[in-house]
C-alpha cells in the first residue's frame, strides 16, 4: 500500500551557520526507515513517466520497488546497470527538471525524491563494497577516450562492460573532470567520487593522467601508430569566459574555473599542509546565476570572506542553477543582488582590487534562449566595495582536441559538430560528446551522451569487423 504522505521525507542537513564554516557535505543522505518511507510514496506506475525524464533512462519504478521489498542489493543492480555513477548523480542531477517533474505524485504535493532515493542506494553498496558487473567477454579492440568527466567516464564505462580495450586520457593529474575539480567537496565529496572511478578501474579501464591530447599526443597518433579502433572525445568545456569589462586583470579577480579549482582540486582551504593558497577578502562578489555561481558564492564563505553576493543579471526565476542550490546558499546568508550587471572593476594603485561598478536592470522580451532579455536601466550606476570578483558566467570548449585534429569539425563556438543519432563527429571511428558538443550543460546529459556514443562506437566496430 502505497504512502499518500505528500511531500517528500526530508533529508538530513547540517546546521546552516556550522556549515558555513567547513567543507564537509552539507546533505546527509537518508536512514534506512527514511528511505522506506519515501520509497512507499511510489505508485510503481505501469506507464513509468518519471523514466522519460531521465537522460540516461534509469529503470526508476524497478529499482524502487526493490527498494520497497528490501531488497537492496536487487536496487543497485538495476540502479547500476542504467547509470555508471549512482552515487553522484543522486547528489547533483537537476532532477526537479528531469524524472522528478514528470513523477505524478508531484501533480498534488511533492514528487517522490528519487535523487535521493538513488543517493541512498548507491551509498549502501559503497558501504557493501559492491562491484559493478566484470564484461562477459574480452573484446581485442582497443577504443580511446579523451577526458575524464562524466562523459568519458560513463562512455568508457559502458565501453568496457562491452568487453571492449578502453584507455582514458586524462590531462590534469587526477581523473574526474568537473566532479573533481568544479563541483566542492560540500556537495559532492572527492572520496566518493575517487570511489566510483577505481570501480572503473576495477573493471579493467586504464587511466593515463597527465596525458595532454593534442599536446602529449594527437587523437591521430593514437588511431594510428597506437593502435586504437575509434576514439570518444569527452574534453568539456574548461575555457572560462569573461565580459570584456575594465579591471578583469586586476589582483583578486579569478576565474570560477581557477577559483573553484585552486580550492577543490588544490585544497586551498587545508592551506598550508596543501600547497595552493587562494586569497579572498572580506566581500566577495560572484557574477552569474548559475550552479558554478553558487559554488564559487558557497566556497568563498567558507573560505572565511564576510560578505559574499552573487551579482546576476536577470531575476531569480531566470537562474539556471538548481533550486536546492539557490535555496542553500541563501540559508548560508549569500546575498543576491539580482536585476544587477557589473560594468567595471575597479583597483588601488597597487593593481588590488577594491570595488565594482555595477547597473540595474529591467527584464524586456524573451530573447532568443527564451529568457527574458536584461535590458539596462539608464543612469542607475551604483559602486560596491569588493575585494575579490569571481566570474562565473560559462565557459567555452578547450580547442586543443580539434585545433590538431584535422578534418574534426567545429561550430562557431567551438563546440564538435556530431550526428545527433550517433554522436560520431566529421572523422570515422571518432565520436564525442558532453560540454565539448553542447557547451556547460549537466553531468547526467554528458552521461546520457557517453553511454550513446559507447553504443555507436560498438555498431562500428562490429560492422567493420
Ligand atoms: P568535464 O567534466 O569538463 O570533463 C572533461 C575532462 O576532459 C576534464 O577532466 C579535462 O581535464 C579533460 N580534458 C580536456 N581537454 C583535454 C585534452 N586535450 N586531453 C586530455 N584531457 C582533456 N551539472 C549538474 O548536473 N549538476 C550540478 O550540480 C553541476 N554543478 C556544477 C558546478 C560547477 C562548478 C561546474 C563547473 C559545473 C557543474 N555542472 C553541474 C556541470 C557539469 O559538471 C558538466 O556539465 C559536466 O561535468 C560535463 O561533463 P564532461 O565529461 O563533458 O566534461
Ligand atoms: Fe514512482 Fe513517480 Fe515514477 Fe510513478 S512517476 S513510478 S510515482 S517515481
Amino acid at each position: 500500500m502505497a504512502n499518500m504522505q505528500m511531500n517528500k521525507t526530508a533529508m538530513p542537513e547540517q546546521d546552516p551557520i556550522l556549515r558555513g564554516k567547513n567543507f564537509q557535505e552539507v546533505a546527509l543522505g537518508y536512514t534506512q526507515e527514511q528511505a522506506a518511507n519515501e520509497a512507499a510514496r511510489c505508485l510503481n506506475c505501469k506507464n513509468q513517466p518519471c523514466m522519460k525524464g531521465c537522460p540516461v533512462g534509469v529503470h526508476i519504478p524497478h529499482f524502487i520497488s526493490h527498494l520497497v521489498s528490501g531488497d537492496m542489493e536487487g536496487a543497485y543492480r538495476v540502479l547500476r546497470g542504467d547509470n555508471a555513477l549512482p552515487a553522484i548523480c543522486g547528489r547533483v542531477c537537476p532532477q526537479e527538471n528531469q524524472c522528478e517533474k514528470l513523477c505524478v505524485r508531484g501533480i498534488k504535493g511533492e514528487p517522490v525524491g528519487i535523487g535521493r532515493l538513488e543517493r541512498y542506494v548507491a551509498d549502501w553498496a559503497m558501504a557493501q563494497d559492491l562491484k559493478p558487473q566484470p564484461p562477459k567477454e574480452e573484446k581485442a579492440q582497443k577504443v580511446a577516450v579523451i577526458g575524464s568527466g562524466p562523459a568519458g567516464l560513463s562512455c568508457a564505462g559502458a565501453l568496457r562492460a562491452m568487453g571492449y580495450q578502453v584507455t582514458i586520457f586524462e590531462a590534469l593529474h587526477t581523473p574526474g573532470g568537473v566532479l573533481m575539480y568544479g563541483i566542492p567537496e560540500f556537495r559532492l565529496p572527492k572520496a566518493l567520487v575517487e570511489r566510483e572511478i577505481s570501480s572503473l578501474r576495477e573493471m579493467g579501464v586504464d587511466i593515463q593522467t597527465n596525458v595532454v591530447i593534442g599536446k602529449s599526443i594527437t587523437l591521430d597518433e593514437l588511431l594510428g601508430e597506437e593502435g586504437f579502433s575509434a576514439a570518444f572525445i569527452g574534453s568539456g568545456a574548461g575555457l572560462p569566459r569573461f565580459q570584456g569589462i575594465p579591471g578583469e586583470q586586476l589582483c583578486g579577480v579569478y576565474s570560477a574555473n581557477e577559483f573553484l579549482t585552486r580550492i577543490n582540486l588544490m585544497k586551498a582551504y587545508d592551506f598550508p599542509n596543501h600547497m595552493t593558497p587562494v586569497k579572498v577578502g572580506k566581500q566577495v562578489a560572484v557574477i552569474g546565476g548559475g550552479n558554478v555561481a553558487m559554488d564559487a558564492a558557497r566556497c568563498a564563505l567558507r573560505m572565511g570572506a564576510e560578505q559574499v553576493s552573487i551579482v546576476y543579471r536577470r531575476s531569480e526565476q531566470e537562474m539556471p542553477a538548481r533550486a536546492e542550490e539557490v535555496h542553500h546558499a541563501k540559508e548560508e546568508g549569500i546575498a543576491f543582488r539580482l536585476l544587477t550587471n557589473p560594468t567595471r572593476i575597479m583597483g588601488d594603485e597597487k593593481g588590488n582590487v577594491t570595488a565594482m561598478e555595477c547597473v540595474e536592470m529591467t527584464l524586456g522580451e524573451p530573447d532568443a534562449s527564451g529568457r527574458r532579455r536584461p535590458v539596462v536601466k539608464q543612469g542607475s550606476e551604483f559602486v560596491i566595495p569588493v575585494q575579490t570578483v569571481v566570474v562565473a558566467i560559462g565557459n567555452s570548449p578547450n580547442p586543443l582536441v580539434t585545433s590538431t585534429t584535422p578534418g574534426l569539425q567545429t561550430q562557431k563556438w567551438g563546440g564538435i559538430v556530431v550526428d545527433e543519432d550517433t554522436l560520431k563527429t566529421s572523422r570515422d571511428f571518432v565520436y564525442a560528446g558532453g560540454d565539448a558538443v553542447t557547451g556547460a550543460a549537466t553531468v547526467i546529459l554528458a552521461m546520457g551522451a557517453g553511454k550513446q556514443a559507447a553504443a555507436s562506437i560498438d555498431k562500428a566496430l562490429q560492422e567493420k569487423g
